[in-house]
């Protein structure tokens, strides 16, 4: 049986209001860190349940925590970035939505933690109707006496703020967040400094996802110990998947990390397998910015050893195998996907969505656009299939921020794993122009 956290109460209803989270149990985590533990004695128990980012970069957030400069004279800040953007990723905005106590509880206890007073929530400008949940729950919290001055007789005072970004992709990156918070263009900053050294305001600054903040609460709650008892070797806890495509139960799943993937994808708990008739041909398994692999990857090995749901186990084999769990962004695509259609899609949207502060991502993510489109058009020659290669070569690890090794990697692993669907937009040029007419931008 599945473990629910972060999913236990989500279809009780009114549990959006704070009567009925707290109903539930709610702000007992609020409770027992701000009148049993020390700032530090929380940190130690995110420490010991092995939290990692939920955003997708998977950095443990006890570690990141420690990170955070306290000897700075300066304030020191919490941001929670909901600037979930990633394509396929929509597991933050079903937790804000239905449950949108459980994060602000979190917050307050990693505010406590990290001796924030003023904590943002940035929230991507697409997610306007969240912010008045957001609003709705902060101010519940605080007539309850969980927010503002001298929380539950602590000392401890904290404001929670939300933010509406203005629709850009970049800033879910930590860097051009914080400069969109501080009224300025969405551009990222070069890291180091990292942001728990200089921040929001240069001041020392720790930015954790929704999904990451709001596991907080259950991590209190069951101690770091217990929490780490769940999942498998360093992917410990449960996660949040968003799964989309072509399954027969599309939907936002909590799981156990170390579920294997062919449970995952067939089992009526979860996606209730592909739809009928059809047949699992591609999964992109973590976002956009993973590379996708074809389904026989993600199968059992002849020794009928799964692959997981975990970190690791998704990117065993490297760039010859493997992908990566990131944001928990699962897309499966059945035999009917065109795949040279669906990377100049995502091209498209990377080259839409760079910052062009660095001419590698400004220039490459442009080039892979048109030379995908020439392919998907058939207008294609075959020396442009290796052309691709070379410039998401050139991108990958030449770049201010991770956009650029998200824009060059579903390019490099598709064709990749896929390249005579691109020879094939070659070889029958005049077929593929034909069946595209009628999509001509
Ligand atoms: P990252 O690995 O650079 O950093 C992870 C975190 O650890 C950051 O907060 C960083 O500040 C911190 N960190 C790392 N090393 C540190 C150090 N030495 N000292 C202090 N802090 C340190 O990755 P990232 O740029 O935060 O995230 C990239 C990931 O974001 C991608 O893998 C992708 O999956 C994901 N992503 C998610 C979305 C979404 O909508 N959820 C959108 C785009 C990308
Ligand atoms: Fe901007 Fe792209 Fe450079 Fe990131 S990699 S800073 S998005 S140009």
């Amino acid at each position: 049986m599945a473990t629910k956290l972060l999913l236990e109460h989500i279809n009780v209803p009114g549990i959006e209001t704070y009567e009925v989270y707290r109903s539930k149990g709610g702000y007992r985590a609020v409770e027992k860190a701000l009148k049993t533990m020390s700032p530090d004695d929380v940190m130690e128990e995110v420490k010991k349940s092995g939290l990692r980012g939920r955003g997708g970069a998977g950095f443990p957030t006890g570690m990141k925590w420690s990170f955070l400069d306290r000897k700075s004279n300066n304030p020191r800040y919490l941001v929670c970035n909901a600037d979930e953007s990633e394509p396929g990723t929509f597991k933050d905005r079903y937790l804000m939505e239905k449950n949108p106590h459980i994060l602000i509880e979190g917050l307050i206890v990693s505010s406590y933690s990290l001796g924030s007073n003023s904590t943002y929530i940035y929230i991507r400008g697409e997610y306007k109707w969240i912010v008045g949940i957001l609003e709705k729950a902060i101010a519940e919290a605080k007539n309850a006496g969980f927010l503002g001055k001298n929380i539950l007789g602590s000392g401890f005072d904290l404001e929670i703020y939300v933010n509406n970004g203005g629709g850009a992709y970049i800033c879910g990156e930590e860097t051009a967040l914080i400069e969109s918070l501080e009224g300025k263009r969405g551009n990222p900053r070069i890291k180091p400094p990292f942001p728990a050294i200089s921040g929001l305001y240069n001041c020392p600054t720790v930015v954790n996802n929704v999904e990451t903040l709001a596991t907080v609460t259950p991590i209190i709650n069951m101690g770091g110990d217990e929490y780490a008892k769940l999942g498998i070797g360093k992917s410990t806890g449960t996660k949040l998947i968003s799964a989309c495509g072509h399954l027969n139960r599309p939907g936002v799943y909590e799981i156990d990390l170390g579920l294997p993937v062919d449970e995952f994808l067939n089992s009526d708990e979860y996606c209730g397998g592909i739809r009928k008739g059809h047949e699992l041909k591609a999964v992109i398994a973590g976002g956009s910015s993973v590379p996708i692999l074809p389904a026989e990857l993600f199968m059992r090995n002849a020794a009928g050893e799964a692959r997981l749901m975990s970190y690791e186990s998704l990117s065993d084999g490297g760039f010859a195998t493997g992908t990566m769990l990131g944001s928990g962004g699962f897309i499966a695509m059945d035999e009917t996907t065109c795949i040279v259609h669906n990377t100049w899609t995502l091209a498209r949207f990377y080259h839409h969505e760079s910052c062009g502060q660095c001419s590698p991502c400004r220039e490459g993510t442009g080039w892979m656009e048109k030379v995908l489109h020439r392919l998907e058009f058939g207008h294609g020659h075959m020396h442009d299939i290796d052309l691709l290669v070379e410039i998401a070569s050139k991108i990958e690890g030449n770049t201010i921020c991770p956009l650029g090794d998200a824009a060059a990697w579903p390019v490099a692993a598709a064709i990749r794993h896929f390249r005579d669907e691109f020879e094939y937009h070659v070889t029958h040029a005049s077929l593929v122009k034909d069946s595209r007419k009628a999509h001509l931008p």
